[in-house]
């Protein structure tokens, strides 16, 4: 991916999240010098399989398991700093040595226990079907200017009262809601007390950092979490996550400009899936949802909820193409269609008989859209020994051809397992 003209790759999820993206950004990540991630929390869970062993990340870059790649959390990101060190910690029992290879943005803001309360305890109303990790408040509270960044820790005089008031804040809310819980001082101070020590060393200007990295010649990967159409902004709003998972949040999270960009991979798993509530038009139904739901392992890396799983819907990607400018597509778990002998391809909408080809931002017209089909024929069989396109079965070629052409965007990637090795470069 890297090259000569090429210094900074991101990677974004061109659906609803759980693309796969962890597995494209380990592959693409062997040839980084620096993994960045640039939005998002610790809902991330990339999930990746090095040999026997399967790391699933949260917070860290997954680059980590690259011995030389340094990893970045950027100012974008909201920073559960428990789960943070337990990553940390758990990677060094397994021995990967983490020594000088991470740094946190000073900007980037912490998700604090009463932000993780406050999530539950809303969602058992809202039904936003969040993951309970304190995002969505982390963010609330970064963008009404009233959050705790790293590089508060370096006051620690004025943490107890910013922390006070913020808790008060929160214990309101929760009674405002009808909720008995209450967050409690202590436990945040607590906290504070003891990451502090550990988190300072690693907090520095992490902008900075990427810029001089980029001017020194070496190689970039951006990691973004979730996916392009739970983005707050251009996602189907509101069953979105709480920053822009799209290109632009890659460059105002890291803190380097637009221009720095070189290549905008898109991740797209070769059918759809969602987890939790919201439009899925494509979603299939009944045994074929099960099988994709079965033989694609659609259950969530962070929560094991069942996803929703249907067909890939084309112009949800190829919305995906233009907000994110991609540049390049990654076609993910191609294998997992091996079982079928007839994949339908959504190709456009339906709307009161006009057919639609763009994505509407209105819900309500999304829920009455109907997806078009295209069926393209099976190729069962295997296709994860596969490591050249020419190793693929014909129809499987098809497929990505199809795909590649209702995109207008080159595939460089198509991954056909879950092992690191299980992948075709175009
Ligand atoms: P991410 O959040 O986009 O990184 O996605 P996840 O890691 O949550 O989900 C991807 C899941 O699919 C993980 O369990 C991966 O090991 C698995 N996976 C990734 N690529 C492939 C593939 O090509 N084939 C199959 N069968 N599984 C894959």
């Amino acid at each position: 991916m890297f090259g000569p003209k090429t210094y900074c790759v991101v990677i974004v999820g061109a659906q609803w999240g759980d693309e796969g993206k962890g597995k494209i950004v380990d592959v693409i990540a062997e040839q980084a010098d620096l993994v960045v991630r640039y939005q998002g929390g610790a809902n991330a869970g990339h999930t990746v399989v090095t040999g026997d062993n399967e790391f699933i990340l949260h917070q860290i870059p997954s680059g980590i398991l690259h011995q030389r790649t340094v990893c970045v959390i950027g100012n974008g990101v909201v920073l559960d700093p428990e789960t943070f060190f337990t990553e940390l910690d758990q990677l060094v029992e397994r021995g990967i040595d983490v020594t000088s290879r991470v740094f946190v943005s000073d900007r980037a803001h912490l998700v604090m226990p009463y932000h993780k309360l406050l999530d539950t305890e809303r969602d058992k109303s809202q039904k936003i079907g969040t993951t309970g990790r304190g995002i969505g408040p982390a963010y609330e509270d970064k963008t009404g200017r009233r959050g705790l960044r790293v590089g508060d820790l370096r006051h620690p005089d004025q943490l107890p009262d910013l922390l006070r008031e913020r808790v008060d804040r929160v214990n309101q809310l929760l009674h405002m809601m009808g909720s008995e819980a209450r967050a409690s001082l202590d436990q945040s101070m607590a906290l504070l007390s003891d990451l502090t020590p550990r988190m300072l060393p690693l907090a520095t200007d992490t902008g900075l950092l990427v810029h001089r990295a980029l001017a020194d010649g070496k190689r970039v990967l951006l990691e973004g979490a979730q996916g392009a159409l739970l983005d707050v902004d251009h996602g189907t709003y509101p069953y979105v996550t709480s920053s822009n998972t799209t290109a632009g949040g890659a460059v105002t999270g890291t803190g380097i400009g637009p221009t720095a960009l070189d290549e905008i991979v898109g991740v797209v798993k070769a059918y759809t899936t969602r987890v939790g509530n919201g439009p899925l038009p494509t979603e299939a139904e009944g045994a074929l949802a099960d099988q994709l739901r079965e033989h694609g392992g659609e259950f969530g890396a962070t929560t094991g909820r069942p996803r929703r799983c249907g067909w890939f819907d084309a112009t949800v990607a190829r919305y995906s193409v233009r907000i994110n400018g991609l540049t390049a597509l990654a076609v993910t778990k191609l294998d997992v269609l091996d079982h079928f002998a007839e994949i339908p391809v959504g190709v456009a909408y339906h709307l009161d008989g006009e057919r639609l080809e763009e994505m509407p931002a209105d819900l309500e017209v999304l829920n009455r859209v109907q997806p078009q089909y295209e069926v393209l024929p099976g190729w069962q069989q295997p296709t994860s020994g596969a490591r050249r396109l020419a190793d693929l079965p014909l129809e499987a070629r098809a497929y990505l051809d199809r795909l590649q052409d209702l995109l207008g965007t080159p595939i460089r990637y198509v991954s056909v397992g879950t092992r690191r090795d299980q992948i075709i470069e175009v």
